[in-house]
């Protein structure tokens, strides 16, 4: 298989899962959360760790292309945000799998407060910063990695490997 390789164990994404939304839920003021998750990848790490703040949290939906097929990005990035929510004067924390160029995070945020919530955090499950195009740095990162094109917990090549519990090396073979 061409992702056979872990990067990160299951047990590993599990415990700093709990050590993130210990963080979070110190830096979000008290009360509600909106938590906006970017579709498809950060879907399976935002479910979890919307659940691990143990909060009063409603869910919002945004979904970013940038890549097509294959493991290169396109720098363009299409946003859909018709199923984000009402943000207008509520807490919000943004989540998203990973942050490579930035692009995505980038024109995410933008939109994000364009719509007035009353804060904006933003977490990440990985970072890639050898890759940054951009200023952009999320508040929150579970793991900062090398430049390698990493699958499973929610991402994906075409498709593929995003049920699997660990984060992968995705190597063509
Ligand atoms: P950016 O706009 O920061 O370049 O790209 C961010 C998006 O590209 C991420 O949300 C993710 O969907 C995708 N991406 C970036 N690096 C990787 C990677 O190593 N593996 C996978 N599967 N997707 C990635
Ligand atoms: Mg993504």
């Amino acid at each position: 298989m061409p992702a056979d390789e872990i990067l990160i164990a299951e047990a590993d994404i599990q415990s700093r899962l709990s050590e993130l939304a210990a963080e979070i839920n110190e830096a979000l003021p008290e009360g509600p959360v909106h938590v906006v998750m970017i579709l498809k990848g950060a879907i399976i790490f935002g479910v979890d760790l919307a659940r691990a703040l143990m909060r009063n949290t409603t869910l919002g939906f945004l979904t970013a292309s940038s890549y097509g097929e294959g493991t290169q990005s396109s720098g363009k990035v299409e946003i859909d945000a018709r199923h984000l929510g009402d943000l207008e004067g509520r807490n919000v924390l943004l989540i998203d799998d990973i942050l490579d160029t930035g692009h995505t995070f980038a024109k995410t945020i933008d939109i994000l407060k364009s719509k007035r919530p009353a804060s904006l955090r933003t977490c990440v499950l990985m970072d890639k910063p050898a890759r940054r195009e951009t200023e952009i740095q999320a508040d929150h990162v579970g793991f900062t990695i090398d430049n390698h094109f990493v699958v499973g917990y929610g991402l994906d090549c075409d498709e593929a490997f995003r049920t699997l519990p660990d984060i992968r090396i995705y190597a063509p073979e």
